[in-house]
């Protein structure tokens, strides 16, 4: 039996990202991931891939339309789809190489299979060909991540009817695509298929875009997102999708079918743990299937922890990332954390949105007595000479002590802007602390200076 320090089941941000630190800290770590390719999710059909492909097809619709406004003048632009997706590939090939290095040059010893539970401090490793390898591990970390959440009457067929991960790589542009759930992924993948000439049609259960992100700047995204031609049926609640000829329908209640050529399933994800033999070796998990940790990232069982989307919370690559570290830590010192408070989160359609902290809603219903500041884009300098005039950044600051609460952002580059409100939020800053730091001119970070000025009703640029 090969023995470590810490077995990881689950090569994605989570596991490969706590396999390194923990290996860092001389830890004998073992990682055993079940693709051939390291990365996770993110890497392989989630963040990376996607994100090429929004550049892509932002880069065709500049083209096509939007140079003409900088005096620039096109014709004939057009695209090849399998070039796109040769680019998407060789980037994600790059990237999950590099995972693969990585884990080599820190020594972590890398299992290619499946693995589960046996007992407590032991894990099987099932390997494609059905060879068997049994580890025995002092402590075991859980990082298997999250799959798309089936909804009830939609038939997923892998073609007409998909997930993202189809959508990731439809061999040719659908003429019309239904995208059920309008959450960050739904809006992105819709984004990608409307720009290169598909019509979006997207349904969403509940009246509004981008749950749980700030409803101002979700309301805008929602403006500008029906401007560009998306089409939304809100407070619309899909009964059944299924395949239908060359082409998808979904059922909607009380409304009429909608016909499309291919279908995207967008409306959540739930946690990987079928196969881990939990159950056999008494790991909890909650209601809705996520494996229970406490804010150790420890479970129910000695030895055993869990990080990453498997545990729930926002299902994002840098908050597995930065529980990964954190759980390496704590094993090997006794110390971890994350600032759940500030953890960013950003939709990468154009323009961009991002958003840390409270929204103005939850510090509403909290009772919070908060003050804000606005900023348009369409008043900063740099933003016009991108020709990125849309959005706003809003701050949200305690009324009594000025601390940042929370910070929203609309605009180009938010995805970028954001990490300034992050680490100001991480430093405990105040809005003046902000507003006081002096910003380059002309840059798009002005916007987040202006509206922390705002918050004390000092904005100076229009
Ligand atoms: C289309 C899409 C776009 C996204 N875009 C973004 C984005 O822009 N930014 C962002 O922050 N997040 C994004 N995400 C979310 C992000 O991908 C996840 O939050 C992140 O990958 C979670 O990391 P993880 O390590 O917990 O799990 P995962 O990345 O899912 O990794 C888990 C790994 O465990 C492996 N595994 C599962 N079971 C076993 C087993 N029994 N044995 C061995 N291996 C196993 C899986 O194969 C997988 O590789 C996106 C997701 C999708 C689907």
């Amino acid at each position: 039996m090969n023995e470590h320090d810490l077995v990881i089941i689950g090569g994605g941000p989570g596991g490969y990202v706590a396999a390194i630190r923990a290996a860092q800290l001389g830890l004998n770590t073992a990682c055993i991931e079940l693709e051939e390719k390291l990365g996770g999710t993110c890497l392989r059909v989630g963040c990376i891939p996607s994100k090429a492909l929004l550049e892509a097809s932002e880069r065709f619709e500049e083209a096509s339309k939007h140079l003409g406004d900088f005096g620039i003048t096109t014709s004939g632009v057009s695209f090849d789809l399998s070039k796109m997706m040769l680019r998407k590939e060789s980037i994600v090939d790059g990237l999950t190489g590099g995972v693969d290095y990585l884990l080599k040059k820190n020594k972590v010893t890398r299992y290619k299979g499946r693995g589960s539970l046996v007992a407590q401090g032991r894990v099987d490793v099932e390997a494609a060909d059905g060879q068997r390898t049994e580890l025995s591990a002092k402590n075991i970390l859980i990082a298997t991540g999250s799959s798309v959440a089936q909804l009830k009457g939609v038939q997923l067929d892998g073609d007409r009817v998909g997930t993202s991960t189809e959508a990731l790589s439809y061999p040719e542009v659908p003429e019309h695509l239904g995208v059920s759930g309008a959450g960050y992924i739904g809006m992105e993948m819709g984004s990608v298929w409307r720009r290169l000439g598909s019509k979006v049609t997207v349904v969403e259960y509940l009246d509004r875009i981008l749950p749980g992100m700030d409803a101002e700047i979700a309301k805008e995204a929602l403006k500008l997102f029906k401007k560009q031609g998306f089409e939304f049926k809100l407070g619309s609640k899909v009964t059944s999708a299924r395949a239908d000829g060359s082409g998808a329908v979904v059922e909607i209640e009380g409304q009429e079918s909608l016909r499309a050529d291919r279908v995207l399933l967008s409306a959540g994800r739930t946690a990987n743990t079928q196969g881990l033999n939990l159950d056999a070796v008494g790991v909890e998990t909650d209601r809705r299937g996520f494996v229970r940790a406490d804010s150790h990232y420890r479970t129910n069982v000695q030895g055993i922890y869990a990080v990453g989307d498997v545990i729930g919370g926002a299902m994002l690559a840098h908050k597995a990332e930065e529980e990964g570290v954190a759980v390496a830590e704590t094993i090997v010192n006794g110390r971890g954390h994350v600032n759940y408070g500030a953890i960013p989160g950003v939709v990468y359609t154009h323009p961009e949105i991002a958003t840390v902290g409270r929204t103005e809603e939850e510090l509403s219903e909290r009772g919070v007595d908060f003050r804000k500041g606005v900023f348009p884009f369409i008043a900063n300098g740099r933003a016009r000479a991108l020709n990125a005039t849309d959005g706003k950044v809003k701050v949200l600051a305690d009324a009594k002590t000025d601390r940042v609460l929370g910070v929203h952002i609309i605009g180009a580059r938010a995805g970028d802007l954001i990490a300034e409100a992050v680490a100001a939020m991480e430093f405990g800053a105040s809005a003046e602390d902000i507003a006081r730091t002096c910003h380059a001119h002309p840059t798009l970070s002005e916007c987040l200076r202006e509206a922390a000025l705002g918050v004390d009703g000092r904005i100076r640029q229009m």
